[in-house]
């Protein structure tokens, strides 16, 4: 660990995110980072143009960027910075930090990280540039999860020379996209994000879905895209991913979740499986995705990734929720969300896959208890694997790791 004690420069927060919409988890973040490290103030910095997604458009980046300012304009310490929307050629979190460090010589950063991102931190781009001249704050969700991430920082520190400290904060369980959701379903907001976003967004009708961009989970685009589907696969791919369909909507009635986000998610969680891996390679490359040495030795293993660009670009999916789900269904990932589990689940126990072990042990759990089934495909998934000269990919050992703690 380095030590900057003795350092003159100001400390300076640095929060990035999508913030849309900004919410008060994200403003108890920055509070708490401001008050446990004395730092002198805290920058939002929202993407304007992530790598995993298309054109975001203009309008959205701005509406994003007013609700950042509504939300800060009366703490003093909370600054907004109009870095990344304003160059499109900073992608990635080590350029905008690299950029940083440059034009601000004078200050020392305090990259501010959710709990999740700590046990992605080394899929990222150049974690070594991250970890370089610059403190890391991960939050700390409870106290189980903190001994946990105590040994993911020590990895880190010693793998990249990071300088990792842990952020307490209070457990406050707020998502934008559940405040999509709720604002699509007509919910009431208040309590999750300030009262003049709240306002803003209802001013300007933001996240209704009347514009069409927000859900396409209706029933009659699934009929279209099912439609589609079965003309780009091969007839037992087709069949396998009807069958996760309705097994995603079966487990969504289970766990009350939302019945044509399940679907939807269900449906397309495969859609880059039947390209040929020659194309998965040039499509990924072409689109900058991050490919991985083992997903180049293996294209295959590329699909989730590609398919959830696909299911933006080309099916026009816009459901964060539900792009996530498909980026993560073939690894799971620490800390899913519940329509992660869903897609996770379905895709192994469907009724026409008939090769695993335990099977029918685990279709029983699956709607018994969906942690356990998780815990208990992903134990099965990592024996599999070690018995194999597969290549396993890290995430899906770090995924049963979390798991086998948290369930
Ligand atoms: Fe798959
Ligand atoms: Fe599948």
């Amino acid at each position: 660990m380095k030590h900057y004690m003795d350092d003159k420069r100001k400390k300076i927060g640095i929060m990035g995110g999508t913030f849309d919409p900004i919410h008060n988890a994200h403003l108890s973040l920055a509070e708490q980072a401001y008050r446990q490290f004395s730092l002198d103030a805290v920058w939002m910095l929202p993407n304007g143009n992530p790598p995993h997604k298309s054109e975001i458009r203009q309008e959205d980046v701005s509406h994003r960027i007013r609700m950042i300012q509504l939300a800060i304009e009366d703490t003093p310490y909370l600054k907004f910075c109009n870095l990344e929307t304003s160059r499109k050629e900073y992608h990635y979190t080590f350029e905008t930090l690299q950029h940083l460090k440059a034009a601000y010589p004078n200050m020392l950063f305090y990259f501010i990280m959710g709990a999740d991102s700590l046990f992605e931190f080394d899929a990222w781009r150049e974690p070594e540039i991250i970890s370089r001249d610059c403190v890391i704050l991960a939050a700390v969700r409870d106290h189980r999860h903190r001994e946990q991430m105590k040994a993911k920082v020590e990895e880190l520190e010693q793998r990249f020379g990071a300088d990792i400290r842990l952020l307490d904060t209070p457990n406050m369980d707020i998502a934008s996209s559940e405040i999509r959701r709720k604002i699509a379903c007509g919910e009431d907001i208040s309590g999750m994000v300030p009262p003049k976003v709240a306002d803003y967004i209802k001013k300007n009708a933001l996240y209704t879905g009347g514009r069409g961009r927000m859900h396409r989970s209706d029933a009659l685009s699934i009929r279209d895209l099912k439609k589609e589907l079965e003309k780009e696969m091969d007839e037992s791919r087709f069949e396998h991913t009807i069958g996760v369909m309705y097994m995603c909507a079966a487990l969504a009635m289970r766990y009350g979740y939302d019945l044509e986000k399940a679907m939807l998610a269900g449906l397309m969680h495969d859609c880059a499986k039947c390209m040929p891996n020659a194309k998965k390679l040039k499509t990924a490359e072409k689109n900058h995705l991050e490919i991985t040495d083992l997903e180049r030795r293996n294209p295959f293993m590329l699909h989730a990734k590609l398919g959830a660009f696909l299911a933006r670009k080309k099916y026009d999916i816009e459901d964060q929720e539900v792009l996530d789900a498909i980026r993560w269904h073939t690894t799971g990932r620490p800390g899913m969300t519940l329509l992660e589990k869903i897609v996770y689940v379905a895709d192994y126990i469907e009724p026409k896959r008939d090769k695993a072990p335990n099977l029918t042990q685990i279709r029983q759990l699956a709607f018994e208890d969906l942690n356990m089934a998780l815990l208990r495909i992903l134990e099965d998934t990592v024996e599999y694997l070690d018995q194999g000269d597969d290549e396993t990919d890290d995430i899906t050992r770090q995924t049963y790791e979390y798991y086998k703690n948290h369930v």
